[in-house]
């Protein structure tokens, strides 16, 4: 039989009622002679709720505790998406990541998948078994202990299942019916797209376009799982999935191929993504000397903090300098408690954070043969009066820091600057 993935986010389940309309599609696909992995998140709100619950109860909380805690919510929709689909006399049963077992490394709270062993569920399968409801987000270390794939990691859950049963799709079903030029949420008239390549799809991901985990993408392109992304929240006599009525995600070759045909428009920037997500830290009169930079970046690699953005000041006085750079704020307190630590090694004076940023990416594939983008981004933001304090480029990517209070603005001010614009939707 041939196998399906599908993997349903917490809006797709965020009720009993959402579940039984998920359900319900997975049904349809059964119907047609799928085979079906079905993987779950927890229900919406849930997982960010568990977070909290850890973070009030412990600041510098051990990984390994945190992972038992988070990744519970998605053990509660897998056994009710069994039940669901039980109750419509298809035969499914629920796996915890453990008991497939999904194997990963031990790099509590952001864990590798290692291996995904295929002879537990396809013996199921071989007996009559026709869904089997895996929990995503969550697997088990070498150590035995339960670890967890990084915010967003069902999607990564998802896309493996598919590369280990060789699955003709992996269907990834949201509350947005595809991936868009911009958040659709913030741009009313943003475009969808119907297909992304997945060199862009992973650098719009790995900048806080938060519609696939950067990871599954990675591990799509690696693997050539083709992946989808389709909404849930559409009728359920709309277009069936096999028509790819979302955004499919795809190769260079068959991109060129749909812009041939006129299916698809090249664009310099295919897409605009926002992160608020990252903290920015300032170390003064750090010494101007060589392996001063190096004493404030090895402790924060060591402890597997990353860091994104790096600016070093011109130095106010003689031999000294500023270094200012970017880490994910869930790092923030533990970044620098770690530079404090060091502060005698390092010999900075004043350590200041500041939380209030937001980072804007334009990406494209188109970048790497047209010059000017960068510059058109620059222009449009000074012409609104957005001040950029900090850039970073890539082959396919221009990023600027700017005041996270200006989000909205500038996403909207770059949307229309490339001519991203829709022509037929509502203003926003
Ligand atoms: P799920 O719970 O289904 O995994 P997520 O909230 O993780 O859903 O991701 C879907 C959300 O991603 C959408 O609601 C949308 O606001 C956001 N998003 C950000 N950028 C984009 C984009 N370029 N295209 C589509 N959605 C995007
Ligand atoms: N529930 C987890 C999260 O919110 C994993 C996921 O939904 O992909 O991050
Ligand atoms: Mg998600």
């Amino acid at each position: 039989m041939p196998v399906l993935v599908m993997k349903f986010g917490g809006t797709s389940v965020a009720t009993l009622d959402r579940i039984k309309r998920a359900a319900k599609r997975v049904g349809v696909e059964v119907a047609k002679g799928y085979d079906v992995i079905v993987i779950v998140s927890a229900m919406s709100g849930k997982t960010n709720e568990l977070v909290g619950w850890v973070n009030e109860t412990s600041k510098f909380y051990d990984a390994r505790e945190y992972d038992a805690v988070v990744s519970s919510g998605e053990n509660v929709t897998a056994g009710l998406m069994a039940l669901t689909l039980q109750e419509m006399d298809v035969p499914a049963r629920s796996w915890q990541g453990w008991q497939v077992p999904l194997k990963t490394n031990s790099a509590h709270s952001q864990a590798r998948i290692e291996e995904i062993p295929t002879d537990n569920i396809s013996a199921k399968f071989a007996e009559g078994m026709k869904v089997a409801v895996v929990a995503g987000f969550q697997g088990i270390s070498p150590e035995g202990r339960i670890t967890t794939l990084g915010r967003g990691g069902s999607d990564t859950t998802a896309v493996a299942f598919a590369a280990a049963f060789g699955a003709e799709r992996c269907d990834i079903y949201t509350d947005v019916d595809g991936v868009y030029t911009t958040d659709p949420r913030i741009v009313a008239r943003a475009r969808k797209l119907k297909a992304v390549t997945y060199e862009e799809m992973l650098e719009l991901a790995s900048v806080g376009a938060k519609v696939l985990q950067t990871r599954s993408v990675g591990l799509a392109m690696k693997e050539g799982v083709r992946v989808q992304v389709l909404s849930s929240f559409v009728d359920d006599d709309a277009t069936p999935a096999d028509e790819y009525p979302g955004t499919m995600i795809v190769s260079e070759e068959e991109m060129n191929e749909l812009v041939e045909k006129g299916e698809m428009e090249r664009q310099h920037v295919t897409g605009i993504a926002h992160d608020k997500n990252e903290a920015k830290i300032i170390l003064t009169r750090v010494p101007d000397k060589p392996g001063a930079v190096a004493h404030i970046f090895d402790p924060l690699a060591k402890a597997a903090i990353n860091v994104d953005m790096i600016i070093q000041n011109v130095g106010r006085d003689k031999g000294e300098t500023d270094v200012t750079f970017t880490v994910p704020m869930a790092d923030l307190a533990r970044a620098q408690a770690l530079l404090e630590d060091k502060r005698g090694d390092i010999g900075f004076n004043r350590i200041i954070t500041d939380s209030h940023i937001a980072k804007i990416s334009v990406v494209g594939v188109g970048m790497k043969s047209h010059a000017g983008v960068a510059a058109t981004m620059f222009r449009s933001l000074a012409d609104r009066g957005i001040n950029i304090q900090a850039i970073t480029t890539s082959e396919i990517k221009v990023s600027v820091m700017i005041d996270e209070d200006e989000t909205e603005l500038a996403v909207r001010v770059l949307h229309t600057a490339y001519g991203l614009d829709a022509p037929d939707n509502p203003a926003d």
